[in-house]
């Protein structure tokens, strides 16, 4: 099969896909967008041959919900598009699979204090983007999220157009944030999901042209406009929400639409915390990796340990039906398994051998800062190590905050990537102890 591909250098803004693979440091990304985030075991196990045939090996999980396969050789190209599509992770052209981006509650199915399954609802949402043309002109970044509640609820992601479950029947349907913050429409059949999708992409499209500066996500639409142009759209579609009624999420304790309380982080739930809310035998086991970068070798051994494989927004893995020695396997190949590993707290680009800017090892940096400062980071919420001033891996502020340039690190807390740094120029090993020195000082109030 010809191959349509066409290769996009790196830019800011841009997205990557099977048909639209991305010329980064270590050769070509592809982003392969997984149909509701489920992966049956065999479909896992040919996409990491694939990454260990053609590519270098290297697997990054997104915070969309996607894999990527890195440092594909462009005569790898044909061979690995023809096999993602016959597995039907591939669209029929680049504009359709760009706007493909729907993140589905990974646990769908799994969980029963879920208020729906809302995988079919995901699935058909996912098809009609697909096949929308008139969607096709939605910026790269648009997204899409169902959720339907429970202990994989993604009540702290943020997107573009929200379908949140309310009963086994409903959603309410959102626009431009997390749960909390996203702007209310109403409440829609879930059987009108792709309806309802299909009628406010259009009209974010002829909305956004009438102003003069176009917004790009829809957050920005609504800060400009409001939700009534919108809404009135949508009138054959959905219900009000009743006057003054909270809504609850179910199964997302804490969740209240119209509260300020922030969900609780749902990965890598305390066991007993996981049992009480799923039942004793829970069905799945929660792998993530640090930097979400697992190897191919890695995701064999774990297709070999379950029969399907969930992809979260949360840089992990949901492995349904685990055999008995899944959780062997996963530890066997670095995998972060509870919720106080201190891992979980890094974030870093790909920095040198990943990125042609950057000049260093980044996820080195941040790996040796895990294990030097220890619970020196238990009060902490996030190490950055960026690559260059850039930030792309986490553009906001970080409790720490390493910034390379020309081999060497700037070190500040409470500052973003490339801000001003009252500790510059230090070797990685430099900059490692200072960060430790950092927050023993903090620890102790010196
Ligand atoms: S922040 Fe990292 S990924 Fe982004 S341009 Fe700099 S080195 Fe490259």
């Amino acid at each position: 099969m010809t191959n349509p591909a066409t290769i996009q250098p790196r830019r800011r803004g841009a997205c990557p896909g099977v048909l639209a693979p991305m010329q980064v440091g270590d050769g070509l990304l592809l982003r392969v967008r997984v149909p509701a985030g489920v992966l049956p075991a065999d479909h896992a196990r040919q996409i990491a041959e694939l990454g260990s045939r053609y590519g270098n090996g290297l697997i990054d999980l997104s915070q969309r919900g996607n894999l990527q396969l890195r440092g594909i050789a462009a005569d790898g190209l044909e061979p690995v598009t023809d096999t993602l599509r016959g597995m039907g992770h591939v669209s029929g052209d680049a504009a359709s699979e760009a706007v493909r981006n729907v993140l589905c509650s990974p646990t769908a199915g799994l969980d029963p204090t879920a208020a729906m399954d809302v995988w079919a609802a995901a699935r058909t949402l996912d098809a009609r983007l697909a096949e929308d043309a008139a969607l096709h002109r939605l910026p790269p970044k648009f997204g899409w999220l169902v959720c339907g509640g429970g202990i994989g609820h993604l009540a702290d992601s943020s997107t573009d157009v929200r379908f949140d479950a309310v009963d086994g029947e409903r959603f309410r349907v959102s626009l431009g944030g997390t749960l909390a913050k996203a702007a209310p429409l109403g409440l829609c059949r879930a059987d009108d999901v792709a309806d309802v999708a299909s009628v406010l992409g259009r009209a974010f499209l002829e909305l956004r042209a009438t102003l003069p500066e176009p917004p790009r996500r829809m957050a920005g639409l609504v800060a400009a406009i409001g939700t009534d142009e919108i809404g009135k759209r949508l009138s054959r579609l959905i219900s009000p929400l009743p006057p003054g009624e909270r809504i609850k999420v179910r199964g997302t304790h804490l969740m209240d639409v119209f509260g300020d309380a922030e969900p609780p982080h749902p990965n890598l739930l305390p066991k007993e915390e996981k049992e009480s809310r799923v039942g004793e035998a829970p069905s799945f086991l929660t792998t993530a990796f640090p930097f979400g970068r697992l190897t191919a070798t890695t995701l064999a051994a774990l297709a070999s340990a379950c029969a399907e494989i969930r992809i979260t927004p949360w840089r992990a893995l949901i492995l349904v039906a685990p055999s008995k020695d899944a959780e062997a396997v996963a530890h066997t190949h670095g995998a972060i398994l509870s919720h106080t590993d201190h891992r979980l707290k890094l974030t870093a680009c790909s920095g040198a051998g990943g990125c042609d800017v950057g000049t260093t090892d980044t996820h080195a940096a941040a790996l040796a800062i895990a294990e030097r400062a220890g619970p020196l980071l238990d009060p902490v919420r996030m190490v950055h190590v960026s690559g260059c001033a850039k930030g792309c891996a986490h553009p906001a502020i970080a409790d720490v905050t390493l910034t390379a340039r020309d081999g060497v690190y700037d070190v500040a807390l409470n500052a973003k990537a490339g801000d001003a740094s009252p500790y510059t120029g230090l070797s990685p090993a430099d900059a490692v102890a200072r960060v430790a020195d950092l927050l023993t000082e903090e620890s102790t109030g010196a």
